[in-house]
């Protein structure tokens, strides 16, 4: 078996990893990246066209973040020539008097983030294809929209290459060996020795740090596509991203092979290498009967459906920081089902600590050993 040296390995290239791949190299350390499938593949949670850019949320860390990682999306488009954040808004609605709603809004006061409260008339006249319900108030924030997923994935890959990141993909990582004074990384042909091991695994986290019983649950999620009649009122231009506190169902322009929506319920329970990715016909037409209601008129056609995985922590916060039971090797994963707007961040926020071993980012709330029930000894996948 052959060996290799690097400072720093990323083991997973979704949306984390080629995030951090990406501002490694540009900090100008050697990184070396590992994927067990081709680089943007569909079989992760990080594919597809497009992942709300959502800066309004229930807790003000998470707003703040999200209002951090714009530059990056930035510096990355600016590197790479490709367009990735859309800021064509966001609307959400609820009930008159929610207090979900009430609790984003003060958030977003807090954080002196804007936002403007409508009625659904309003939001008719602004958006004509959208019809929020009556009795709903809708909240509009300008700063929110989406990004090209896929398009962020191959970028971050793409412009660390450039940058002189040494890229493994369709490798799969078999083992992790932490018994030695660097973190080993073992794969069919290689055994890779670095200074620092990030381990961005998405929804195969738990299995590859399986001795530290990472309190991860992976759930099936899906989304659908639709091809509305009247292409006008339902581009990006027209029409923002959408979210229903009501239903928890939300969805996207057509950009790209329709309208995407999606049921931000949790689907049921499964794994990395077992999910189902039979589309469910029940689902399908439960979003294609709120798509009518929300938007009637919308001579929309079914075109497709992915099936995607959340992976979840006990408390929808995520895991970024040191491995408890050994500081070499960091770990990102239970991005929750939102993650991905944070992902160059995220990335950023990796290099600072496989360089430093500190970031200003507060991430305190995200600490890897906040669970009981986290085994402090070495791992093995
Ligand atoms: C349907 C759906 C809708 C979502 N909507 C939003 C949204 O609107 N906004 C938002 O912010 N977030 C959203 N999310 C969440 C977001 O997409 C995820 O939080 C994010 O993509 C997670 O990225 P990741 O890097 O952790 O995982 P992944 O992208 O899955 O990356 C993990 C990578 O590790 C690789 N890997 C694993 N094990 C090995 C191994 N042994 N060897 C080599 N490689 C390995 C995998 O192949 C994979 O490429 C959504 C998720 C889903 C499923």
């Amino acid at each position: 078996m052959n060996t290799q040296e690097t400072d720093v390995l990323v083991l997973g290239l979704g949306g984390m990893g080629s995030a951090a791949l990406y501002h490694l190299a540009r900090a100008g350390v050697d990184a070396v990246g590992i994927e067990q499938f081709p680089v943007g593949h569909d079989r992760g949670s990080s594919h597809g066209h497009s992942r709300a850019f959502r800066t309004i949320y229930e807790d003000p860390v998470y707003t703040r973040l999200a209002e951090a990682a714009i530059p990056f999306w930035r510096e990355l488009e600016s590197d790479s020539g490709e367009t990735l954040l859309f800021q064509k808004g966001m609307v959400t609605w609820a009930n008159e008097g929610s207090p979900k709603l009430q609790e984003r809004v003060a958030v977003m006061d807090d954080v002196g983030s804007p936002y403007e409260l409508l009625t659904p008339s309003d939001v008719r006249s602004r958006f004509p294809a959208l019809r929020p319900p009556d009795g709903t108030v809708a909240c509009f924030v300008p700063r929110s929209g989406f990004l090209d997923a896929g398009l962020c994935v191959r970028t971050h890959v793409a412009e660390a290459r450039k940058r002189g990141a040494t890229l493994f993909d369709e490798t799969k990582v078999s083992g992790i060996d932490l018994d030695g004074d660097r973190p080993e990384v073992i794969t069919p042909e290689t055994r890779f020795r670095c200074d620092r091991l990030i381990v961005s695994a998405g929804p195969w986290a738990a299995h590859v740090l399986s001795d530290l019983n990472l309190p991860l649950r992976v759930t099936r999620q899906q989304k659908f596509y639709f091809r509305p009649g009247n292409s006008a009122d339902f581009g990006p231009d027209r029409l923002p991203v959408y979210t229903d506190h009501e239903t928890e169902f939300y969805g996207f322009p057509n950009y790209g092979g329709g309208i995407k929506v999606a049921d931000d319920g949790l689907g049921g329970e499964t794994t990395a290498d077992t999910v189902d990715r039979t589309l469910d016909g029940t689902t399908r037409d439960r979003l294609r009967q709120w798509l009518d209601e929300i938007m009637p008129g919308n001579d929309a056609e079914f075109v497709s459906g992915t099936t995607c995985m959340y992976t979840m922590t006990p408390d929808r916060d995520f895991l970024i920081g040191p491995h408890p039971g050994n500081p070499n090797v960091l770990v990102a994963a239970g991005f929750s089902g939102h993650g991905f707007k944070f992902s160059t961040l995220v990335g950023k926020i990796l290099t600072d600590l496989a360089t430093t071993g500190h970031t200003d980012y507060p991430i305190e709330r995200f600490r890897v050993d906040r669970f009981e029930t986290l085994s402090s000894e070495g791992t093995d996948p």
